[in-house]
């Protein structure tokens, strides 16, 4: 058992969660991606718990705190001195799941929309590289990887690989997965098989008749850091313009893809404001104080992953400070 494990459990059995989560203030932001299990084709750290979790979950984390949506004005003022917003990246259909258990208990989840996934229906990239890396195999030196590669596991393969393709693919993604199935022999996966994996406009706006929150993620998915101010611009805008035309509301809150610190700069917050956001959404761990003088443009996330046992996420809620830092959370 972890010492994460161990710590909620003590939480749990002893009753301290009620004292522990006196000792914080603020919001405390959680971040999904998938619900369900893994099959051959997708990326495994994508998937953050089963819906049975998940509604277990839910009922830890509303019987305790305030739920709120992440883009809700009144948590910075006045209140509860503590609550949590559930928010949930990239558009899989498998996070309809989410969307119902949320609906049932009449709480509310804020789920970001990759639009060309949903216009396109198409394997994420982090999904070919999940594929492709499955056989560990001695990559060449190339310019997204100066050294070659001679990879110890499957796992620290799909990793490195992963890492690569964050730091240095920029608008050469397709190219440096060409590269990596020539290098692996292995194929690229089949374009047609994804249509089932996304969200379509249908069950988009079926979130927001749930009372969900929607927001943008960017078309593509890239990391806007590596791009320049204009591409950048064209998927802040983009997801943002297609996401008002087909819900035919105002669109104003993003979440940052990887979400990194540095996987958006200075360039991409003037988009930001120039777009009309009002709240952006990073990954990379924390909690949000009540101050108004937080970044509007950088609201902590802390991600719930598939080794977090329901338990676990109920100790986040009661003790961020430890469990959800940015420390914890790389
Ligand atoms: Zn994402």
């Amino acid at each position: 058992m972890s010492r994460t494990d161990q710590l909620a459990t003590l939480l749990q059995r002893t009753r301290l969660d009620r004292l522990a989560r006196l000792s914080w203030r603020g919001l405390l932001v959680l971040n999904y991606h998938r619900f369900g299990r893994p099959t051959d084709a997708d990326d495994p750290d994508l998937y953050s718990c089963t819906p049975e979790d998940f509604a277990e979950q839910v009922r830890l984390l509303s019987d305790r705190f305030e739920i709120v949506p992440a883009g809700s004005t009144e948590w910075q003022h006045g209140g509860p001195a503590r609550r949590i917003a559930i928010t949930v990246d990239d558009g899989y259909a498998d996070q309809m799941l989410a969307a119902e258990i949320l609906a049932e208990r009449g709480l509310p989840g804020t789920f970001f929309v990759t639009t060309g996934f949903v216009d396109r229906p198409h394997h994420a990239w982090w999904d070919e590289i999940a594929w492709l890396t499955r056989q560990p195999v001695d990559l060449p030196p190339s310019p997204w990887l100066p050294d070659g590669l001679h990879p110890t596991s499957a796992t620290q393969f799909r990793k490195v690989v992963n890492a690569a393709y964050k730091a240095k693919a920029g608008t050469q993604g397709e190219e440096f997965l060409d590269a990596l199935a020539g290098w692996t022999g292995r194929p690229r996966l089949d374009r047609e098989k994804a249509a089932d994996s996304w969200m379509t406009w249908d069950d988009v706006r079926k979130l927001r008749g749930m009372g969900m929150e929607v927001g943008a993620h960017s078309v593509t998915h890239p990391v806007l850091a590596t791009l320049s101010a204009e591409r950048q611009a064209d998927e802040v805008t983009g997801s943002v313009e297609r996401l008002r035309a087909e819900l035919d509301e105002r669109i104003d809150l993003f979440a940052y893809p990887v979400g990194a610190k540095v996987s958006f700069d200075e360039r991409t917050r003037a988009v930001m404001a120039e777009s009309g956001i009002r709240r952006a959404f990073s990954f990379y761990g924390g909690v949000n104080d009540r101050s108004g003088g937080r970044d509007q443009f950088d609201i902590a996330r802390a991600g719930v992953f598939s080794s977090h046992t329901p338990a676990v996420v109920a100790a986040m809620g009661a003790l961020p400070a430890v469990l959800c830092s940015p420390a914890k959370h790389a």
